[in-house]
């Protein structure tokens, strides 16, 4: 993680984020930029900005998707929206953020990036769900209150309007559930869940279809950013592999 400085000698652990945002949406369709002038990534940074973060975003039609090695390696959680151009995200830069995933590096994948490149390289299966556009209500349960991805939260809450995903969620059981929605239509579906994949701590997060104002919901923007908090990279020991001393002898 940086480090932030003062004068005092003191200093301060600061979370470095990049909101990667596919950015189509909101250039090409004028009920989604109504929603997000400025891009679904403006609205996502400015409560992360408000909760001490160091953030930068990126856009697909960015050199390399404004995810060079560089920017990676000063990432400690990229967040991750797509949804009409998974295709275009070229292969490289998606075997670069798995790795630095597997290395550390938190992820924090919204919405329709379940069927992005990244996320379903490293959950290693199909990422498929049911939909439907219908402007239901979604109420949103908190089925584990000790986690810290939902400190600060209700018991639940709701959304107006949003687009609707059922299950079968084809992914990988997850090690925790956080979220589970419930839809006016009758469908449930595992809204908010982690991984951990390598080294890294990886969480999906169901709500944000581009053409409702979820994004500027503050129990939405609570929840992501206390999960970057969550899934920036532990303190923890770094492994070594391969041939090794005893560490009996090495005492
Ligand atoms: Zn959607």
């Amino acid at each position: 993680m940086g480090r932030v400085s003062f004068k005092g000698g003191l200093s301060l652990n600061t979370i470095r984020v990049t909101l990667w945002n596919e950015f189509r949406h909101e250039q090409r369709d004028e009920a989604v930029r109504d929603v997000y002038p400025n891009g679904i990534h403006a609205a996502i940074a400015k409560p992360l900005s408000d909760a001490g973060m160091q953030v930068r975003t990126a856009t697909l039609d960015e050199p390399e998707h404004g995810l060079t090695e560089a920017v990676l390696n000063q990432t400690d959680v990229l967040v991750w929206w797509g949804h009409v151009a998974h295709h275009e995200v070229q292969d490289d830069v998606v075997d670069r953020v798995v790795r630095r995933v597997h290395a550390g590096m938190g992820l924090v994948v919204l919405h329709s990036g379940h069927f992005s490149k990244v996320f379903r390289r490293l959950m290693g299966t199909s990422c498929d769900l049911r939909w439907r556009e219908e402007d239901e209500k979604e109420r949103l349960f908190v089925i584990d209150p000790t986690h810290p991805i939902a400190e600060g939260l209700p018991p639940y809450f709701e959304l107006p309007k949003e687009e609707t995903y059922g299950e079968h969620f084809d992914i990988p059981v997850p090690d925790e559930i956080v979220f589970l929605s419930w839809f006016s239509g009758g469908d449930v579906f595992r809204s908010g869940v982690t991984f951990r994949r390598g080294l890294g701590k990886i969480f999906y997060f169901r709500p944000g279809h581009e053409t409702y104002p979820t994004y500027h919901d503050s129990n939405i923007q609570r929840v992501i950013v206390n999960a970057c908090r969550w899934a920036a990279p532990s303190r923890g020991p770094v492994p070594a592999y391969g041939h090794a001393p005893s560490p009996e002898g090495a005492q």
